[in-house]
């Protein structure tokens, strides 16, 4: 198989982009054949070399490298006059009023074999004789595809719903140049959780935007995988293996696939908990531009959904966060400042100073006070962390060390007694 990935640089790598992407780069692997990275750059106004490079860094944090390219459609701009000289020789083309129209048979219809909608029927009447290149010889659309497609022997056409209704005029071409046109199979659209289009509107959109936030390459590609594919009806979870030898066309759905980042946020969190936690040290380490954090990412890991969870768990073990009113106003009510006080106490002389001495010291305050256990360890969490969002209690206090959690308690005791 030679399939292509042909996006327009007009704007960034959104996620239905990624899944054409994706796609065709499974089946350019699970074959043993070529991914072919076109840019399709002949919209001179609209495409910018920014957003080239932002396609290129977004295919490149997905991790699917292509075998040949990227080529610039711009650039294939003598083949395409070309063809059009071709067209008009041999009859199927003629001009009108400078433009180069292509010649439509009225009666006729044509038929696409469609790799995932099956065959679509296209009556000529819609059709008419079509413009292939304007009064100043630029080519349209879909001559430049339909000759890009044939010089780069592209077998497998995969690619957006949008671009179906573009087919029969490239399959048109490809005839009237005397080649058989190559397979075509058309994408289901993709939408957002509330059945529309999918958009900004419902978080992030763009490749950009999911790396930004957090989420690992392999659990985005795991998941928009799934966005108009099944390996069977219930496997939810497969590796980069897995889809490469599973991926075929003959399971993609002809009905729309949801984007649900709902979704992505619990498969990237799973994914997070299987990663060793040396490695997302690493991975935090290098995003936060910060060394030591081994221990907190120790504690935060289970909690984590995204990369940018870390920070929201886990900030207080770096540096001392500012209580949060809200947080202080829910907790810090009446007797708060005695429980948090007995909490001191017991912190001071837990023995040995590591989780299971912080757990047996702090219960045996929650049993002698004869209290519910949230109402020590809440005041707690909002003196060490600011919030009432933390990694777990224990843990949190022996991270960060008797002698902190102390300066912390007396902070916060501070603040109580006004
Ligand atoms: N350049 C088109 C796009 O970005 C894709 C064309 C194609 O795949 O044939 O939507």
């Amino acid at each position: 198989m030679r399939v292509r990935f042909a996006p327009s640089p007009t704007g960034v790598l959104h996620i239905g982009g990624a899944r054409t992407a994706l796609y065709n780069w499974l089946l350019a692997r699970g074959s043993g054949g070529e991914l072919v990275l076109r840019i399709e750059d002949t919209d001179r106004e609209r495409s910018t070399p920014e957003n080239v490079e932002q396609i290129l860094d977004g295919l490149r944090w997905l991790e699917l490298e292509w075998d040949e390219g990227p080529f610039s459609q711009a650039e294939q701009l003598p083949r395409h006059h070309e063809a059009i000289e071709r067209l008009l020789d041999d009859g199927h083309a003629y001009r009108d009023e400078g433009a180069v129209r292509l010649r439509v048979d009225p009666e006729g219809e044509t038929v696409v074999q469609d790799e995932i909608r099956g065959e679509v029927r296209f009556p000529h009447s819609g059709i008419k004789d079509f413009v292939v290149a304007r009064s100043d010889g630029s080519p349209l659309y879909n001559l430049a595809v339909a000759v890009d497609d044939l010089d780069m022997q592209i077998t497998h056409v995969v690619r957006g719903e949008d671009h179906l209704s573009n087919t029969p005029r490239q399959v048109m071409v490809l005839k009237a140049l005397g080649v058989d046109p190559p397979a075509y199979a058309h994408l289901p659209l993709l939408l957002g959780p509330d059945n529309k289009k999918l958009s900004k509107r419902h978080g992030a959109a763009s490749v950009q935007e999911l790396r930004d936030s957090g989420y690992l390459p392999e659990a985005v590609r795991n998941y928009i995988a799934l966005l108009g594919w099944g390996l069977d009806e219930t496997t939810t979870f497969l590796s980069t293996e897995q889809l490469v030898e599973g991926f075929s066309l003959d399971r993609v759905t002809k009905s729309a696939a949801v984007f649900d980042e709902q979704k992505l946020r619990w498969m990237n969190g799973r994914y997070l908990r299987e990663l060793a936690p040396e490695r997302l040290t690493e991975i935090l380490e290098e995003r936060h531009g910060q060394a030591g954090l081994a221990s907190a990412v120790g504690i935060a890991q289970e909690k984590m959904q995204t990369l940018e969870d870390f920070w929201t768990l886990a900030a207080f073990l770096v540096e001392r966060q500012p209580f949060d009113d809200k947080a202080w106003g829910k907790v810090m009510g009446d007797g708060a400042a005695e429980r948090l006080e007995a909490a001191r106490e017991s912190i001071e002389t837990a023995d040995p100073f590591d989780i299971a001495g912080v757990e047996r010291a702090l219960r045996g305050v929650v049993e002698r006070l004869g209290v519910k256990p949230k109402e020590v360890f809440q005041p707690l969490r909002v003196a060490i962390s600011g919030t009432t969002v933390s990694p777990g209690i224990f843990e949190s206090v022996a991270v960060l060390g008797r002698e902190e959690t102390l300066d912390r308690i007396d902070a916060a005791l501070e603040r109580a007694r006004g």
